[in-house]
């Protein structure tokens, strides 16, 4: 039998989504051919609008509707705290906590030698250059990394080139609390508030 090609390229579209295999992609679009065309046109322009009507923000590279984004222009934030994370998923787990009142410098990925990502890959010399910039006043930096093998070597990485460059900023890594190897976008808000709370100094 021969599947209509809208069918067979939908379904090569979903098996492209991380997480979702061939049995999967087939029963997403399937399911798909059920919904009416006004909520499939909705989703279409969902889809289409997703990166055309969302920037970087350039001072903290979260992704957001505006730049700077809500939570780097907003003043009533502690600027002199920084947390650095991965992903823009990080940031929300955080701001769910509600516990963190600085602002943030999100990585986009970890250092990853196997992969060939390295520190020129993701977004560590902008992190630099705002630690460095003496008119932003950032007294603190906390890495919060994943605990994988990864986000612990980019820790390291991101110690020692801030000790090297910046000897009076105070570095401090995630208390105990998230489980080694876990994602920090999967921690529950108590867990995130003790890891913080938790910090010690690297
Ligand atoms: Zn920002």
């Amino acid at each position: 039998m021969k599947i209509a090609k809208a069918i067979s390229s939908l379904v090569e579209s979903f098996e492209k989504l991380p997480g979702i295999g061939p049995k999967s992609a087939q029963r997403l679009t399937y399911y798909l051919l059920h919904v009416p065309q006004r909520e499939l046109d909705e989703f279409g322009k969902n889809l289409e609008r997703l990166k055309k009507d969302t920037v970087l923000c350039n001072v903290c590279k979260n992704v957001a509707e505006y730049d700077p984004c809500s939570i780097c222009s907003d003043n009533s934030r502690d600027k002199t705290t920084l947390l650095v994370v991965e992903q823009p998923l990080d940031v929300l787990a955080f701001e769910r906590s509600g516990k963190f009142k600085g602002i943030y410098h999100v990585l986009h990925g970890a250092i990853n030698p196997l992969e060939n990502i390295g520190p020129d890959e993701i977004f560590v010399q902008p992190l630099l250059d705002r630690i460095m910039n003496d008119e932003l006043r950032i007294t603190e930096v906390i890495i919060a990394t994943n605990p994988t093998m990864e986000g612990e070597a980019t820790a390291m990485y991101l110690n020692k080139q801030i000790k090297n460059q910046k000897s009076k900023v105070k570095i401090t890594r995630l208390g105990m609390g998230i489980p080694t190897g876990a994602d920090l976008e999967y921690a529950d808000d108590v867990t995130l508030t003790q890891a913080i709370e938790g910090r010690r100094e690297i």
